[in-house]
């Protein structure tokens, strides 16, 4: 499959199957990451409208204001199901992302603050990027790095028209009809171009993976294509406001950083969240969530709401004559497809091989669902999906992007990707060649996983065939379930599943 590098317009013919990601929010980040993680190596070419990673946990910054920045769509991340995804760990390691502690309090409807915790948005375990939200995508892309010129960030360009051609797969086209890249697998992170609302919101003539989609023939991604077209998208239209230092001190004194409020505080103020952020410079940015509305609240009214919301405790700094006293900047953020509305498209509906389309974001029902917990759910079970029909594809041509030998049987074990090729000849695992003195090794599996590369000689244990070194195990009593134990002290046990191609995940994932 030829692809063609956006910014030298030049064809690359790479050698193993490509992939365009539409979207780099969380779930286009995660997924690329995930992929690396798992073995990997092949081209991904991220495609996104906005300036930078980040969709609606983006931090907005700006050029001629270098200490100014806001996180104007998700403050903070809450994960509420166990195991954490297994991104989480290595985001926190390496810094991009610190566990959330600020004071939050609920708004009642009389003015009385409450316990935050029945805020769905506010529950489990909080996090939030290091130096704004988005931290979380740089980090997750700082994880997705593989060989050079293997990830691409497009940013700044709509994917505006989608062509496939069965054999020479996906082809991407501007608003002009200009052809920004071609790949074997297109992945929709975002339902923008498989939703009949951008036709009502920018006048499109079609939904373009619906019209790419004709004559395909393909069943699976007609449902989905209905499932994906029936989904309601709740809006938001919030207010930012840039706060001067000396009314700043007021706000960060406040007993929250984060205020929700509660159903009849809703409907009193028409706000459903308040986010109080510092800046460096002893500013503040306010950003207060507006509730769903079908006519974009003005700007004057949100500030007045804000007003009256916190006027016992701002007292006469909640009204400076015209607004709120101190404020220096404000601005409104109109969110067209803020959250997707329940049930979302069912996980089952994520691949559709036949006509190399995937799925993934916070729109795929299950845990997490509408939230960024759901984003980062969705792209490592996508991930986890993909590898396997990837590695399929690449062992099909020849190809070398998992560093594999045919006959590697593809696992998952604790979240990553483990290949295991068995070679039962009086010969060397390929890659590691050891005949010195003429010695004859027998039956081995040589195990990839993370950065690990292990021989393992056969045991002479009877039954299903068993493999260690002395500190690793590899047993098969469970063809499915392989035992894979590292003796290290304590023996550590790793859970592996072989990964079935295109199946859909067990639990709903
Ligand atoms: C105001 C607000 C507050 C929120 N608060 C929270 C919160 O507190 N906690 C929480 O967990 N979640 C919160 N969320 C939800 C959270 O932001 C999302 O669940 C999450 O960011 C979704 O990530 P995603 O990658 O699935 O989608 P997105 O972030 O939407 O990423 C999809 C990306 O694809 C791009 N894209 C789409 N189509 C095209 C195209 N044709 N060409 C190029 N690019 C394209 C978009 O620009 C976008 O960047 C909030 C959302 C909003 C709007």
């Amino acid at each position: 499959m030829a692809g063609t590098s956006a910014e030298s317009g030049q064809s690359r013919r790479p050698s193993a199957p490509s992939l365009a990601v539409i979207g780099a929010g969380v779930a286009g980040c995660a997924l690329a990451a995930g992929l690396r993680r798992g073995g990997w190596d092949g081209p991904i070419d991220l495609w996104e409208a906005g300036r930078g990673p980040g969709g609606r946990a983006a931090t907005r910054r700006s050029r001629q204001d270098a200490g100014w920045h806001l996180d104007h769509g998700a403050p903070l991340l809450n994960l509420l199901e166990d195991p954490e995804p297994d991104l989480v760990a290595p985001l926190l390691q390496g810094g991009w992302i610190v566990p959330w502690r600020e004071p939050a309090a609920a708004l009642q409807a009389d003015g009385t603050l409450g316990p935050a915790e029945a805020d769905p948005l506010l529950g489990g375990s909080l996090y939030r990027g290091h130096q704004g939200m988005d931290d979380l995508c740089r980090g997750l892309l700082a994880l997705a790095q593989g060989p050079p010129a293997s990830l691409t960030g497009h940013y700044g360009t709509l994917v505006r028209h989608l062509a496939v051609r069965p054999e020479e797969g996906w082809r991407l086209a501007d608003a002009n009809g200009a052809v920004l890249g071609e790949a074997d697998w297109l992945v929709l992170t975002g339902t923008l171009l498989a939703h009949p609302r951008a036709m009502e919101r920018f006048g499109w003539s079609e939904v373009p993976l619906q019209r790419a989609a004709e004559g395909l023939g393909d069943g699976a991604l007609e449902a989905a294509l209905a499932a994906l077209a029936s989904m309601e998208m709740e809006t938001r239209t919030n207010l930012m406001l840039t706060i001067e230092p000396a009314a700043a001190a007021r706000w960060l004194a406040l007993p929250f950083r984060l205020l929700s409020f509660d159903g009849q505080a809703q409907r009193r103020w028409g706000l459903r969240r308040l986010s109080i952020q510092p800046l460096a410079d002893g500013r503040c940015g306010v950003v207060a969530h507006g509730v769903t509305a079908d006519e974009a609240p003005a700007m004057a009214a949100l500030e007045g709401a804000v007003a009256g919301a916190l006027e016992p405790w701002l007292g006469e700094w909640a009204s400076g004559g015209d607004g709120l006293a101190g404020v220096s900047q404000r601005q409104l953020m109109h969110w067209g497809a803020a959250f997707p509305v329940a049930p979302g498209l069912p996980p089952a509906a994520m691949v559709c091989p036949a006509s190399r389309v995937a799925f993934c974001g916070d729109f795929i029902a299950g845990p997490g669902f509408g939230r960024i917990e759901g984003a980062l759910r969705s792209a490592q079970a996508l991930a986890g999906r993909l590898l396997a029909l990837l590695l399929l594809l690449c062992l099909s041509l020849g190809g070398p992007a998992l560093a594999t030998a045919a006959g590697a049987v593809p696992y998952r074990c604790d979240g990553d990707l483990l290949l295991a090729t068995s070679d039962n000849g009086a010969v060397d695992a390929p890659g590691i060649p050891n005949s010195a003195a003429g010695t004859v090794p027998g039956a081995t599996v040589l195990l990839e996983w993370r950065q690990l590369r292990l021989q393992l000689p056969r045991t002479n244990n009877a039954g299903p065939p068993s493999y260690t070194d002395g500190l690793w195990w590899w047993s098969l009593e469970d063809p499915q379930q392989p035992r894979f134990l590292h003796r290290r002290g304590a023996i550590e046990r790793f859970s592996c599943q072989a990964i079935a191609a295109a199946a859909p995940p067990a639990d709903g994932r």
